[in-house]
C-alpha cells in the first residue's frame, strides 16, 4: 500500500489502540448492563447504518433546494424525506430536522420569537423542567427572564399558578415538557391560559416523543404552537434535536433562527438517520415498541410499589417512574451507586419538595425505552423491579455496606441482560 494512504486503511484497533480499547470497553458495559437511565435509548441497526453511511462527507448548509454548494442533491432528498416524515409523524404543519440536540432546537425557538429581556414561562428545574427552559446558568436563563411555575405536593403540574403568573407577568412564551414530570400534560388548558395572555405555546416533548407518534401519549398539536424534541431518546433515533410547528406560519421564522441564526451546516449524516428513525416510527411495529415501554414503566412503577416504594404521583404516563425513596431513609445518590455495582443504571433525581442539593436527591428516575428497544416486556419489568427492590432493601438495612456487591443479584442481572443481547454479532 503506498504509505499516503496508509493510514487511512488501517483499522482503529492498529492505528489507535488506546482508544479502540476505550470504545470495547463501553461496548462490553452496555452488553451486560440493564440500563434503565431515562434518555437511554438504542437505535437499530438499519438507524445505525444510515448514520454510519458516507452521507456524512457531504457538506450542505442552508435548506433543501436553497444550498450553497454543489453536490447536494442526494441529501436534500433525504432531508425532504425527513421533514414529511416527521410531519407526518405529529400531524405537524412545518418541521425543522436541522437542530444538533435538543437544547440548540429550544434555543432556536427562543431566538426565532424572543428579545433578549422578554418573560418566559416555564417549569422549574427541581419539579422536572429542563435547563434550556430558562435555567439560570444556560443562555435561556441568562438572556431572558424566566418565571416559573411548579408541582403540586402530590407531584402533579400546578395549573393554577401558571395560570395565576402568566395573568401577572404576560409572558410572550409559555413552555410544558421536561425531563422528570412523569404524568401526561393537559394542553388544551396551557392553550387556553396562553391564550388569554397572548402568549406562544411550546411543548418540549423529549422524553415522551415516541409515545406521541405512537398515540400513547396525547398529541400537543393541535393545541401548541411548537414542538421541540430530542430525536435520541423515546424515539429511538440517532442524537439530534427536532421543531415543529402547528402552522407553516412559525416555519420560515424556526428556519432562519436554526441556519443562519444559532448553527451553520447541518449533519447529514444525523438527518439520515433521523429519516430512517422516522420512518421507523411510523410503522406499526413501532406502536407495539411505545406501548410495551409504556407498560414496562407502569410494571416496574407497580412492581416498586407492591414492596413499598413511594412512586411519585403513584404512576406513569411517560415511559419513566420516579421512586421517592425519602420513605427508605435513603438518597438517590447511595441508591444510584448500589445498583450500578449490581449492573442496573439509573440516575438520581429530584422529587416534589426535596431538600436534598440537586447531586444528592432523594429520588431515582428510571426509564424503559432502551429495555424495551432490546425486547424485554413485563416480566422482566417485574424482574426488574424485584432486583431494584432487593438491592434497596438491603442497602436500607445496612447502610455502611451500601457498595459490598451481591454476587447472585448481580448474576441474575447479568443474565437478563445476555438474554437480549444488542447487536447479536
Ligand atoms: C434531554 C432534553 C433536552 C436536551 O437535549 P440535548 O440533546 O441533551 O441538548 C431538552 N429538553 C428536555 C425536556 C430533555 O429531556
Amino acid at each position: 500500500m503506498e504509505a499516503k494512504r496508509r493510514f487511512f486503511e488501517e483499522p482503529l484497533a492498529q492505528a489507535d489502540p488506546e482508544l479502540a480499547r476505550c470504545i470495547s470497553a463501553d461496548e462490553s458495559r452496555q452488553r451486560s448492563q440493564v440500563e434503565l437511565i431515562a434518555p437511554k435509548n438504542y437505535m437499530s441497526k438499519a438507524v445505525r447504518e444510515a448514520m454510519a453511511s458516507m452521507v456524512v462527507f457531504t457538506t450542505v448548509e442552508g435548506y433543501p433546494g436553497k444550498r450553497y454548494h454543489a453536490g447536494v442533491e442526494n441529501v436534500d432528498a433525504i432531508e425532504r424525506l425527513a421533514i414529511e416524515r416527521a410531519k407526518a409523524m405529529f400531524g405537524a404543519g412545518h418541521a425543522n430536522v436541522q437542530p444538533h440536540s435538543g437544547s440548540q432546537a429550544n434555543q432556536a425557538v427562543y431566538f426565532a420569537l424572543l428579545t433578549p429581556g422578554d418573560t418566559v414561562l416555564s417549569m422549574d428545574l427541581s419539579s422536572g423542567g429542563h435547563l434550556s427552559h430558562g435555567f439560570k446558568s444556560n443562555l435561556s436563563g441568562r438572556w431572558f427572564k424566566t418565571i416559573s411555575y411548579g408541582i403540586t405536593p402530590d407531584g402533579f403540574i400546578d395549573y393554577d399558578t401558571m395560570e395565576q403568573l402568566a395573568r401577572e407577568h404576560r409572558p410572550k412564551l409559555i413552555i410544558v415538557g421536561g425531563s422528570s414530570y412523569p404524568r401526561a400534560i393537559d394542553f388544551p388548558k396551557v392553550s387556553k391560559i396562553a391564550a388569554e395572555v397572548g402568549a406562544v405555546t411550546l411543548a418540549d416533548v423529549s422524553h415522551f416523543s415516541g409515545l406521541i407518534a405512537a398515540k400513547e401519549y396525547p398529541s400537543p398539536f393541535p393545541h401548541m404552537d411548537l414542538v421541540t424534541t430530542t430525536t435520541n431518546k423515546n424515539l429511538r433515533g440517532p442524537r439530534g434535536g427536532l421543531i415543529m410547528s402547528r402552522d407553516a406560519a412559525f416555519g420560515k421564522k424556526i428556519d432562519s433562527a436554526v441556519f443562519p441564526g444559532i448553527q451553520g451546516g447541518p449533519l447529514p449524516d444525523v438527518i439520515a438517520a433521523k429519516a430512517a428513525c422516522f420512518g421507523e416510527a411510523l410503522k406499526p411495529e413501532f406502536t407495539e415498541y411505545a406501548r410495551r415501554v409504556l407498560s414496562c414503566a407502569r410494571t416496574l412503577a407497580s412492581g416498586l410499589s407492591a414492596r413499598g416504594f413511594k412512586i411519585v404521583t403513584g404512576g406513569t404516563d411517560t415511559p419513566f417512574t420516579m421512586v421517592d425513596l425519602r420513605t427508605r431513609g435513603l438518597t438517590g445518590d447511595v441508591a444510584q451507586k448500589a445498583l450500578e455495582a449490581h449492573g442496573v443504571t439509573t440516575n438520581r433525581n429530584l422529587v416534589p419538595q426535596d431538600r436534598e442539593p440537586p447531586n444528592v436527591t432523594s429520588g431515582l428516575r428510571m426509564g424503559t425505552s432502551a429495555i424495551a428497544a432490546r425486547g424485554m416486556a413485563d416480566p422482566e419489568a417485574s424482574e426488574l423491579a424485584e432486583i431494584i427492590a432487593n438491592v434497596i432493601d438491603r442497602l436500607a438495612a445496612n447502610p455502611g455496606q451500601g457498595l459490598e456487591i451481591d454476587v447472585n443479584i448481580a448474576e441474575r442481572v447479568l443474565t437478563l441482560a445476555e438474554r437480549f443481547p444488542l447487536y447479536p454479532t
